[in-house]
């Protein structure tokens, strides 16, 4: 069963590929061919496209296993506002290394402003937004997709909206798109949203609200109202999208707990601050607040540690766990007192069980959400991570699209090729049809699945036989094949 990336219905076919590319579907019963890959009864996609990937350590991961395992045959990097610098010459020697998925990149907000202003809380002169806008032409010119920005983290949470708009306008009128982590996702989330609706106004740009959800108890069942707001700006003729990791917890720094003001102008100046009495007293006050109302869900059990470099052990558990493991009371004010003395360990990877699963398919069933996994490149037995990282794609197609019947298949389908592609500006991927390149997933929709978990996050998903990047088998049989025939994408004027 062929489905073409466009969320149309399948058609039975044959595939031929030739080279790198496909050069014929339909019924190819009298072919000739090097191989041939009997797949009846499985279904045969284009290969997925994570626009949300943290290719951080493709370096020493080149081969890509977590993501080609899960279907994923391009990845967008440099999200969050964060991206590699400088981009020529890093892309140089991933092209040099080689890679086993293809691979683009985003130029980084927070990257542009440290390079520039370094972790200063305020606005730039007009000389230092210039070099920053310099350095995102710079990257554009180099190939980037577009730009990111983190705007809840440093030193991005310093930035004022015009600031974004400036630099996203650079990144516009060189072809890009602009994919927003949020300043806020709990409380302040509609104020957010419009952000990044304005931005995509004044800036003239697509604007993709990335990993969109709705953090914190007070606030769950509010992503009817954050994509109603989506909608109102599409019929504008704005062009905002959105992409979703389908997971219920999300996964960052616990310094996201702590106030940004704290923070600002690096670890230094922050322990100065905690050792001021009447800062550390607000600071512990934002930490509290933070837990009732934004990623600590109200309770300390929500927040489990992932990776603890000071402490390993606590890898897996809870705060809860850990505050009663020092013979505290599992209180909010002891919960943050915890999270305090963390962050000066030099902080934490956490899970925050802080969503609500109503909001999580919502989101995923707005015609404009494209699945993308959040994900950062790991092998097994790297830490403790996020899910995610191994089995967002196939979570979709076994969770949602087959067991719960939340969507149907081609419509997942077009959520992770045509729809992503074309928001990139792909314009030979993302497709099944005779010209594009032959990047190509084969999975058996009745038993695909993911097997990692929060407490097991370290497994290959199931029920996806064979992976192929520009012509080549890059999953074969269930095995990585490791070869590298990804390619570093380039973005070209339009
Ligand atoms: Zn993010």
């Amino acid at each position: 069963m062929v489905y073409d990336g466009s969320g149309g219905p399948p058609q039975i076919a044959d595939i031929g590929i030739r080279g790198d590319s496909i050069a014929a579907i339909g019924d190819l019963g009298d072919a000739q061919a090097q191989r041939v890959l009997e797949v009846g009864g499985m279904a045969v996609s284009p290969g997925f496209i994570d626009l949300h990937t943290h290719l951080d350590p493709v370096m020493t991961h080149s081969d890509c296993e977590s993501h080609l395992r899960q279907g994923v045959t391009t990845s967008l990097g440099g999200p969050d506002g964060s991206s590699p610098w400088p981009f020529d010459a890093y892309l140089d020697s991933l092209s040099n290394l080689g890679v086993g998925m293809n691979v683009g990149y985003l130029i980084g907000h927070n990257t542009v402003r440290r390079n520039v202003m370094g972790l200063d809380n305020r606005a730039p002169t007009p000389e230092e937004l210039e070099q920053m806008k310099a350095q995102v032409a710079l990257a554009m010119e180099e190939g980037a997709w577009g730009i990111s920005t983190g705007l809840k983290y440093l030193p991005g949470s310093f930035s004022e909206t015009e600031e974004v708009v400036a630099l996203s306008r650079v990144a516009s009128e060189a072809g890009g798109i602009y994919t927003s982590h949020l300043r806020e996702e709990g409380l302040e989330i509609f104020a957010s949203v419009q952000e990044a609706i304005t931005i995509s106004e004044q800036a003239d740009i697509t604007v993709v609200l990335t990993h969109h959800k709705v953090i914190g108890k007070p606030m769950w069942g509010k992503s009817r109202e954050t994509l109603a707001m989506v909608d109102s700006a599409r019929a504008k003729g704005l062009d905002v999208r959105i992409d979703q990791y389908p997971y219920n917890a999300s996964y960052t720094g616990i310094s996201v707990l702590i106030p940004a003001w704290a923070r600002a102008g690096g670890q230094e100046a922050f322990l100065q601050r905690l050792a001021d009495p009447i800062l550390r007293d607000s600071i512990h006050a934002g930490v509290v607040f933070n837990i009732l109302n934004d990623r600590g869900g109200d309770d300390l059990a929500r927040i489990q540690f992932a990776r603890v470099s000071w402490m390993p052990e606590l890898e897996g558990k809870t705060l809860k766990y850990w505050c009663e493991q020092q013979g505290l009371e599992p209180t909010l004010e002891n919960g943050a007192d915890l999270v305090l003395d963390a962050q000066k360990r030099g902080g934490a990877s956490c899970v925050f069980f802080a969503m609500d699963e109503g909001d999580v398919q919502q989101i995923m069933q707005h015609p404009y959400t494209m699945i993308a996994s959040d994900g950062r490149l790991v092998n097994p037995g790297e830490g403790h991570p996020h899910p995610r990282w191994y089995g967002t794609f196939p979570r979709v197609l076994g969770k949602y699209v087959r067991e719960e019947k939340r969507l149907p298949l081609e419509t997942a389908l077009y959520k992770m090729t045509g729809l992503p592609a074309h928001t990139m500006g792909l314009s030979d991927r993302g497709y099944l049809r005779v010209g594009m390149k032959a990047d190509v997933t084969v999975f058996d929709p009745e038993t695909v699945a993911d097997r990692a978990t929060f407490e097991k996050p370290h497994q290959y998903p199931d029920g996806i036989p064979y992976v192929i990047v520009n012509g080549h088998l890059a999953v074969d049989e269930g095995e990585l094949v490791p070869a590298k025939n990804g390619r570093v994408l380039r973005k070209t004027k339009p």
